[in-house]
């Protein structure tokens, strides 16, 4: 490489199930693009972190590993869970950890339509529904806070507490207002449950009214969770940027991907907005072990999480690039079943690349 040359370095987790399968076919494609591009290029390093060496070693990451993956500038991960390890120790083992670690405090999810596809929601399609949700992705009702008594007894109880501080609702707020800024409906949604639950949701819809004075470009407005809901699927086009707490972002982020029409296409980005930390990117889909190693796995959530990796890297050219060369196959009709096709990951991938030199 030239020595004005923009080298961005990248671990890659594939981790379990299709997990593997999808980074390879994003690294294939990322690595294409970085050689048509010719003004960048990406250093890969791989980590073999899954649930067979934890079931081997007892451990998801090794010791010394967080520091070795604190020296890239980005995470690319597939997908992590087994179906002989409970989901609570495989999340917290590798995804959880690395989050938690590396202050990746904002959870960062578009969905739209692509050409091409089809939604569940009837005449919807490509330009009905475009949406970005900022979710709460370090504090809320995950914080882990609570416990239990009495076990096994009639009178046992559990708590499940939330936890919501100033300092952690108004630097997210305030990155979805930087979000939602960036988009051309500059239009923010702030969601919350402030009718029932009325110490943190009044708080937030508070600093949410606080914040909103440094954006004076930005629109916004407020709805309770429970009428989000309905929102989406019957005006779908009314929303944009959508911020909410953890649980309640996790809850829209996955009625989003489904009234997308599949969730092999969505992304998801855990970011450190400080930038002091190497932030995650993944596809929103899970370790789908009823079709690993079928090569049948949809590739095309993997590239659009590689494409918010090189925007957030600052290659907003190649990322833009990336998105219209997957857009392009989608509207042709090469697809894996999951999207009504007929195409497996890789000839998926070979489209995708043979397009990307024909935008360059
Ligand atoms: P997790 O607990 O990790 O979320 P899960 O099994 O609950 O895993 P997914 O792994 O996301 O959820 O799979 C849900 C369904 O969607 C499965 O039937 C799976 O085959 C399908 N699926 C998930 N990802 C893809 C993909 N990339 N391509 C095609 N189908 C997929
Ligand atoms: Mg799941």
């Amino acid at each position: 490489p030239i020595a004005t040359q923009r080298v961005h370095s990248i671990a890659t987790i594939g981790a379990d199930g299709i997990g593997p399968e999808v980074i390879d076919a994003g690294v294939q494609v990322l690595k294409k693009l970085a050689e048509l591009d010719g003004t960048f290029s990406l250093d890969f390093q791989d980590y073999d972190w899954s649930s067979e060496t934890y079931k081997k070693t007892g451990q998801y990451i090794p010791d010394g590993g967080l520091e070795k993956l604190k020296k890239h500038d980005a995470i690319l991960f597939g997908a992590v869970g087994a179906p002989n390890v409970p989901d609570h120790i495989s999340l917290w083992g590798l995804r959880l950890a690395i989050c938690q670690t590396f202050q990746q405090y904002a959870n960062v999810r578009p969905t739209k339509i692509f050409r091409g596809t089809s939604s569940p929601l009837r005449k919807a399609e490509h330009g009905d529904l475009d949406w970005v949700i900022v979710r709460e992705n370090s504090e809320g009702e995950y914080a882990g806070q609570g416990g239990r008594s009495h076990r096994g007894q009639p009178w046992e109880t559990a708590t499940e507490v939330s936890i919501f501080t100033r300092h952690g609702v108004e630097r997210l707020i305030r990155f979805a207002f930087e979000t939602a800024q960036k988009r051309p409906r500059k239009f923010l949604t702030v969601v919350t449950k402030s009718n029932a639950q009325r110490n943190g949701m009044v708080m937030w819809d508070e600093i949410a009214a606080e914040v909103a004075k440094d954006f004076p470009d930005v629109k916004t407005d407020k709805m309770l969770v429970d009428a989000m809901t309905c929102r989406m699927v019957l005006d779908p086009k009314s929303l944009d940027t959508i911020v909410a707490t953890n649980l309640h972002a996790d809850i829209l982020s996955d009625l989003a991907a489904a009234l997308a029409g599949s969730i092999g296409i969505a992304p998801t980005s855990n970011l450190d907005p400080t930038r002091q930390n190497p932030s995650m990117f993944e596809p929103i889909h899970g370790s789908a072990f009823d079709i690993t190693g079928k090569g049948i796995a949809n590739p095309v959530g993997t590239f659009w999480t590689a494409s918010e990796m090189l925007a957030w890297l600052g290659e907003e050219q190649a990322a833009k690039k990336l998105m219209d060369s997957v857009e392009a196959i989608t509207e042709r009709g090469i697809a894996t079943r999951d999207l009504g096709g007929k195409a497996g990951t890789q000839e998926v991938t070979d489209a995708v690349c043979a397009e990307l030199e024909k935008v360059y």
